[in-house]
């Protein structure tokens, strides 16, 4: 991963500019990495997997409000 694919974006619950090395949002604390509650694995929340890259299963469901179990 080079610094060109993570550029400045938004932080998903405030909006503030954040960019791609940071772990959390500076201004309100949200964590900026996603990660699968079954295998363990994280990515950065802006790539908007709805399904884990590495174990497959379904893990789009924290922002959306939209769980399907
Ligand atoms: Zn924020
Ligand atoms: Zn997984």
């Amino acid at each position: 991963m080079t610094p060109k694919e993570i550029g400045p974006f938004r932080c998903p619950r405030c909006g503030a500019t954040t960019w791609g090395n940071l772990k959390h949002c500076l201004e309100c604390g949200q964590a900026l990495d996603e990660e699968c509650e079954y295998c363990g694995v994280t990515w950065r929340y802006f790539y908007d997997y709805a399904y884990c890259p590495e174990c497959g299963k379904r893990v789009k469901s924290k922002r959306t409000g939209t769980t399907i179990q």
